[in-house]
């Protein structure tokens, strides 16, 4: 299709174009080299960096897709030490650019930043500088998209800088908030779109660590640079290990593991728990305080100045672990985060990726957890406002359940990127234990599960995942159990596993019903689907767990006559 072809078209011109940029024999390269050791006090570029850094200074206007702790601020920072005039920076929000002006400050390199709290003489002499080029010279001078798209005192100084030959460059910092499409937009990103006009022939660098290629195109139409070169560093982060572990049923449980390896494994290690609500921040967050551990919540609804203090004390280390919700988020820099825990599943892989990326910064060990239930699924489910979101949930479901396929070639997989098999060095739960995969015959069950809505559904009863278990497991609603369908001999998450595979590949859906007070989501059989006689549908299921009881071996399926044989992989 388009979108296919016009990837493939990026991807070979951009496979040139890093040929192109990759030396380092520039004019600057010797200087480039010099001010990374000497005043960023770093060693050497990162590969991508170096590209990206010869492309800008070469004035190419370019999109940079970097992981988070990529390096991306380097990429324009020192850019700016290089040349003589300023870069401009738009960054989304002022705790952002307060952050990176710290960590300049602490290198000894002056920036600026103006918006609408800037005391008045440092406004002025801002104005002054832009407008009649009075020295010092500001290298670098941060606004947000408010800022800019609001004052129009401000545009016009900057057009009086641009005709002085003295705005050199200009960086867009999480560039994806200008596409509708990104899961970010922000509306003040959109006056982004006359930069290119006001000011022609000035390079533009955007920067994300998130855009699937579509948002990227949809970005370079934004901001009008349609067709510049967009680069990107592979989305492996090698040190982070990444792992599914089944969530206890009972909070109790649940909290005891958490207490037991934040005390032990974790002991002294700094991390970050996400939570599904702001409700489920408090309520964890207080449960393991009453367990004597260092941990407080984090979410939209705190008063800023607490909402700083929890951030700082964490940063300290003088809180273990920040329980937050997805509001703890962007600018998250701490580098020594050891663990990122998702209490339940995230919404998509994009969050999974994003929020995990948040441990190991620092490059060293780190792991990166998600507590996964099916239940969570549907509250997950019942709190999404569309189908994309739905599709988005699901894969993360795809990703939970699949006990077998590298978690590194599943999420490359969903980035669109190519994977070796051996990159991951068993540094998943996957490839660490490495189990064979044994192919398990669900039909019967999937019987027993549709015979148990089809009943409830004569009664004219909504089943929730809990209900249709309690059922199946002969519990629940007497009148509701189905003589014929057996009591599952295995564990109830076992039992769990075969619906949401059901689900997941559309034998079964969920539905969603609203009340005054709460969304419920309900399951049924999906629309028109029926198992035509003589079909097999087979899930594989990690040989180290044993089903017997419930699930035959695909093995005895096969030798039925003509059997059609469906394998849910
Ligand atoms: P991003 O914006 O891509 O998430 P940052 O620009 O905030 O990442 O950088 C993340 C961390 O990586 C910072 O601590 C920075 O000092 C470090 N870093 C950047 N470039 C290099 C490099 N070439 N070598 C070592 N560390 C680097
Ligand atoms: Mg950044
Ligand atoms: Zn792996």
């Amino acid at each position: 299709n388009e979108l296919e072809k016009q990837h493939n078209l990026v991807k070979s011109f951009d496979k040139t174009a890093e040929d192109l940029y990759k030396g380092t024999d520039f004019p600057w390269s010797a200087n480039l080299t010099a001010l990374l050791r000497e005043k960023f006090k770093l060693e050497e570029f990162r590969p991508t960096q170096l590209v990206a850094l010869n492309a800008t200074l070469s004035k190419k206007d370019l999109l940079l897709l970097m992981p988070t702790g990529g390096g991306k601020s380097l990429c324009y920072q020192l850019p700016a030490l290089v040349g003589k005039g300023t870069t401009l920076v738009v960054s989304p929000l002022l705790s952002l650019i307060e952050d990176q002006q710290i960590a300049l400050r602490k290198l000894g390199i002056v920036s600026k930043s103006i918006n609408s709290s800037t005391p008045k003489e440092i406004k002025k002499e801002i104005n002054d500088y832009l407008s009649k080029g009075t020295k010092p010279v500001i290298k670098l001078l941060y606004v947000t998209p408010e800022w800019l798209s609001k004052s129009k005192l401000f545009k016009s100084y900057l057009q009086k800088c641009y005709a002085m030959g003295n705005l050199e460059r200009i960086a867009i910092d999480e560039v994806h908030c200008c596409s509708q499409w990104g899961h970010d937009f922000r509306p003040d990103y959109q006056f982004l779109s006359l930069l290119k006009d006001m000011f022609p022939n000035v390079p533009i660098i955007g920067l994300t660590a998130t855009a699937t290629l579509s948002v990227l195109f949809d970005v370079q139409n934004m901001l009008n640079i349609k067709g510049c070169l967009i680069f990107r560093s592979s989305f492996n982060r090698p040190n982070l290990f990444y792992k599914v572990i089944p969530k206890p049923q009972q909070t109790e449980q649940c909290l005891e593991y958490l207490e037991g390896i934040l005390k032990n494994k974790f002991k002294n290690k700094s991390g970050i728990i996400y939570a599904l609500s702001i409700k489920d921040t408090e309520d964890l967050a207080q449960a393991l305080r009453g367990r004597g551990l260092k941990v407080r919540p984090y979410h939209a609804n705190l008063e800023p100045e607490l909402r700083r203090k929890v951030h700082e004390k964490w940063l300290n280390d003088e809180y273990q672990v920040v329980v937050a919700t997805v509001a703890f988020g962007m600018g998250i820099d701490k580098p020594d985060v050891r663990f990122v825990i998702h209490h339940s599943i995230p919404k998509s892989m994009e969050s999974l990726y994003q929020e995990s990326g948040r441990a190991g910064r620092d490059g060293k060990a780190a792991k990166c957890i998600v507590m996964y239930r099916f239940s969570d699924y549907f509250r997950g489910s019942a709190i999404v406002n569309s189908k994309t979101e739905e599709t988005k949930l699901r894969s993360v479901l795809e990703y939970c359940l699949d006990s077998s396929t590298c978690r590194r070639k599943l999420l490359a997989t969903h980035f669109d990127e190519k994977w070796n098999s051996n990159e991951c060095n068993r540094n998943c739960d996957n490839c660490k234990t490495s189990t064979s995969v044994v192919w398990y015959n669900i039909t019967p069950v999937c019987k027993y599960v549709y015979a148990i809505i089809e009943k409830a559904e004569k009664n004219e009863v909504h089943l929730t995942l809990l209900k249709l278990l309690d059922i199946w497991f002969k519990g629940g609603d007497k009148n509701l159990r189905v003589e014929d369908v057996p009591m599952p001999k295995v564990e109830r998450h076992q039992a769990e596993v075969i619906v949401a595979y059901l689900l997941m590949k559309g034998y079964l859906v969920d539905y969603k019903s609203y009340t005054a007070y709460a969304t419920n989501c309900y399951i049924q059989k999906a629309p028109g689907c029926s198992l035509a006689p003589g079909t097999v549908i087979e899930i594989p299921i990690s040989a180290s767990v044993t089903y017997r009881g419930l699930l035959k071996r695909s093995a005895d399926a096969e030798g039925e006559p003509d059997s059609k044989i469906i394998r849910l992989d």
